[in-house]
């Protein structure tokens, strides 16, 4: 019922949906999904019934990931009643941990697949509607495959101006409460030649923004001195970039790539997320003060300011230290805005624990925050320490403590900047007033201000800030300093 016929070819074009329920890890692998479809010649739409393919991408990291999923399994299985052709398929995490228990539960899907082979998703939706349901689960990455990385693969991106670059995958870290490790495996960094290629094809496209991703950004080239061995010299600059071969240092550091892909042209924004407090060096705080790309916020997540919770969270670091290295980024980095994720509430947290908490976040003076009540996640350590699970109404009350310095911290830092003119990127109109415009600043604060015309996304324009909010500010547009570019071809990220 949803195959169409195109007018001037007579060609049957199958459609898709994707719905992403996880962070962006997920969302990035969402647009590789849609990528590896259009590739195939599929049409993206929005509304499920009217797609031949439905792909779930779930995320075991967030709350009620399983409750979510089947909810939209037992929706989905009414339009499959209807339209007996279409083909469901579930990716990402909860696939990844689950495995074969989806169509235990769920007889109605037709594919899963996991975090490690994505690039499969075709071949898994053709080799189904051929011989029927299908479950592929890698237990790893191949560390020598490209297409392990997500980058590697066609992509349909979301916006004209930003990209994604998943420049690690995986986990080395053992955190209490987290899933990551076991469903996406250990850190294997993207080789570092091939991840400049690619920032070099997304600038030569339009994209003058990128984000660089991974689960431990700042850990970045620890494996790839050991990739280095098994290759031939010839390999080195691919692996390790031009500046381990000059040095002879024994691996790229996070720094090094901060500075070579700072130095393409076109590239006017570098973010990344998400770094590690225990492994961040000063050589990557120095690298964000000199290249003029990297954008003054640092997003360094806290989890638990009292060393106990730390210590059994398995972090690594203490709160003193926590602090010391944030007092060294902001010294080294004028202007930095800082972000954190706190969790309320770990197992064992006792009201000592949580004074300690709030004493670090009121010392951290944090732009914004997540904060998070602790809510276990099947398979982690910290879901079976049941015994020392903290009553909800206590967590609720120190998460309302907790929330209160937060906004307080936020709200001062933004009125400080009143009066100051900010660079933003424009993002459109705003979502709930729409004659006005969003930019983000270098910061990561939205800005909403009026304009009497529409300013195209992906422009730079300077705003004077005149009024700060909690999690915005409000301005006037000075000018727009930079048109947005057009889109030259479309994209396929280098392989
Ligand atoms: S560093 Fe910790 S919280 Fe982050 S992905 Fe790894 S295990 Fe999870």
């Amino acid at each position: 019922m949803a195959r169409k016929a195109s007018a001037s070819l007579g060609v049957v074009t199958r459609s898709y949906v994707i719905r992403t329920f996880g962070c962006q890890m997920n969302e990035h692998d969402s647009e590789r999904i849609a990528g590896l479809l259009e590739a195939d010649g599929m049409e993206r739409v929005d509304d499920a019934a009217l797609a031949d393919v439905v792909v779930l991408n779930t995320c075991c990291i967030r709350e009620n990931a399983d409750n979510k999923l089947y909810g939209a399994l037992g929706n989905l299985k009414v339009l499959k009643e209807i339209n007996p052709g279409l083909q469901i398929a579930v990716a990402g995490c909860l696939a990844q941990k689950d495995r074969g228990m989806i169509r235990e539960r769920a007889g109605h899907v037709d594919v899963v697949f996991g975090t490690h082979n994505v690039n499969r998703a075709v071949d898994l939706l053709d080799h189904a509607s051929q011989h029927g349901p299908v479950v592929e689960i890698l237990e790893a990455a191949a560390r020598d495959d490209g297409e392990a990385f997500p980058s590697a693969l066609p992509t349909r991106r979301e916006v004209d101006h930003a990209a994604w670059v998943t420049i690690q995958i995986g986990c080395d870290n053992n955190c209490a409460f987290c899933i990551v490790p076991a469903v996406r495996g250990p850190e294997i960094s993207r080789p570092f030649g091939d991840l400049v290629d690619e920032v070099e094809h997304l600038a030569a496209d339009g994209v003058s923004e990128v984000t660089l991703l991974g689960q431990n950004v700042n850990s970045y080239g620890r494996d790839l001195s050991l990739a280095r061995r098994r290759r031939s010299a010839d390999d080195d600059a691919r692996m390790c970039g031009e500046v381990w071969t000059d040095d002879r240092r024994v691996r790229p550091l996070f720094s090094d790539l901060l500075r070579a892909v700072g130095q393409i042209e076109g590239i006017h924004r570098i973010r990344y997320t998400s770094p590690h407090p225990k492994d961040m060096r000063t050589d990557t705080f120095v690298a964000m003060a000199e290249v003029g790309a990297v954008c003054e916020h640092l997003h360094f997540p806290l989890q638990s300011g009292s060393d106990r919770v730390l210590s059994a969270m398995h972090r690594g670091y203490t709160g003193a230290r926590y602090l010391e290295k944030l007092a060294e980024a902001r010294t080294t980095i004028p202007g930095l805005a800082v972000s954190t994720d706190i969790i309320v509430g770990f197992p064992g947290e006792t009201d000592d624990d949580f004074e300690a908490t709030l004493a670090v976040a009121t010392e951290a003076q944090f732009d914004s925050a997540f904060t998070f009540i602790f809510s276990a996640r099947p398979g982690t350590e910290a879901a079976a320490m049941q015994d020392q699970f903290v009553a909800h109404d206590v967590a609720v009350g120190r998460y309302e403590r907790l929330r209160l310095v937060i906004e307080r911290s936020g709200i001062a830092a933004n009125r400080r900047r009143i009066g100051e003119v900010e660079e933003v990127t424009i993002e459109g109109p705003s979502k709930k007033n729409p004659s006005m415009i969003t930019g983000r600043t270098r910061r990561n604060t939205l800005v909403h201000f009026p304009a009497e015309r529409p300013i195209k996304p992906g422009s730079y324009a300077t705003v004077k800030v005149l009024e700060a909010g909690v999690n915005h500010l409000l301005g006037e547009l000075i000018e727009v300093t930079i048109p947005a570019r057009r889109r030259t071809r479309i994209t396929v990220a280098a392989g």
